[in-house]
């Protein structure tokens, strides 16, 4: 070994989706949405120039900021926005989970939040999901160092009712609890109708999922202003200009476009309760999904073989080789015609 070797940080990092090549590819492997931003994103774009780039980008991206507590119905010092929410989240372990008491999330979730627990040397347990898939909020009455989960949790898809939410927040109130509201567009309500209650509570969103805009890397998280003063106290000493002013514009337009948002989600939730008949009536099993993806396995597919064979069909989906759900794919729900084209595969596929 390299004498330098031993102080390295080694850590075993978190793989995305495929960003296949191929344009003509049916991609529901990475959750995108499968429709374009706001046309006022678009508007917004050709009006950029170059010229204004040589300067640095509004370190507060006030602009923004401003957009998502409007959109929130919050005041702007109690949002926080970062290169995509997981830029927030990795933020947040960051400054909120430093007691060295072992941070509390499910056994089955974003598979991102055991990398940055062990890239932060943060300790953790993951209470196991119930046979249905559901957090069981017991599970998280106990002395911890921190709570995190995501609502509806991913990659099941299941959605937590906003009392039990509320419950686990309540059973914590020496801990911050974050809630990654990822999908909760797509389904069930916010836990920002419970910021006024609770002061430890962190709600974390992203522009990726129901606002089309997963290429330009925007998130943020709702809190009290307390704690959105510690999350800018950390971002300022490690990267002040992190979002990047084209990011900052656009983001803008999108989140001011209530509108078209309305419209591009309610689509996709028409498209994914369709679908859920569709794939019910070829013999998939999944929980109810609230978000805009369904966590599928079938007693005659095995799930590793269907994602090879989709694969070679063009169509890409998700699949986790973990514990409990290595015989489930998950499928990000697109337009109606990409599910039609998955369906009359699966269709063929099961008949073999
Ligand atoms: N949280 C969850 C639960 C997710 O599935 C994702 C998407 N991979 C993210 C956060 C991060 O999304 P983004 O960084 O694009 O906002």
């Amino acid at each position: 070994m390299r004498e330098w070797e031993s102080n390295v940080r080694k850590v075993v990092p978190y793989v995305p989706g495929e960003q296949p090549k191929d344009q003509r590819a049916i991609k529901l492997n990475t959750n995108e949405n499968p429709y374009p931003p706001s046309p006022m994103v678009e508007e917004a774009l050709r009006e950029l120039a170059a010229e204004p780039m040589r300067r640095y980008p509004d370190s507060a991206a006030q602009q923004l900021v401003d957009a998502i507590a409007k959109e929130q119905g919050v005041k702007p010092e109690q949002i926080f926005v970062g290169v995509g929410s997981d830029d927030v989240l990795a933020l947040a372990f960051l400054t909120f989970f430093n007691s060295g008491k072992p941070i509390l999330f499910p056994d089955i979730t974003y598979s991102f939040y055991d990398v940055w627990a062990d890239l932060f040397r943060i300790p953790y347990e993951c209470p196991p999901l119930n046979d249905r898939f559901e957090i069981v909020k017991e599970d998280y009455y106990r002395e911890n160092g921190g709570v995190i989960f995501p609502n509806p949790n991913a990659p099941t898809g299941v959605l937590m009712p906003l009392a039990e939410v509320e419950a686990i927040i309540a059973h914590n109130r020496k801990v911050i609890v974050i809630v990654d509201e990822a999908y909760i567009d797509f389904g069930g309500s916010s836990a920002v109708s419970l910021l006024e209650k609770y002061d430890n509570l962190l709600v974390v969103q992203t522009f990726s999922k129901s606002r089309s805009m997963a290429g330009m890397r925007i998130g943020y998280a709702v809190g009290n202003a307390d704690l959105i003063r510690c999350l800018n106290d950390v971002k300022y000493s490690f990267n002040s200009y992190s979002m990047n002013q084209t990011a900052i514009t656009l983001g803008t337009a999108a989140a001011l476009d209530h509108t078209y948002f309305e419209k591009t989600r309610q689509k996709i939730i028409a498209t994914r309760e369709r679908t859920k008949k569709e794939m019910a009536a070829l013999g998939f099993r999944f929980a109810d999904s609230q978000a805009n993806f369904l966590f599928v396995t079938h007693e005659s597919a095995q799930a590793g073989e269907l994602l090879e064979a989709l694969k070679e069909a063009g169509i890409y989906v998700r699949y986790f080789k973990r514990p409990r759900i290595e015989n489930y794919l998950r499928i990000t729900i697109g337009t109606d015609e990409e599910m039609d084209e998955l369906l009359a595969f699966l269709r063929k596929y099961l008949k073999r």
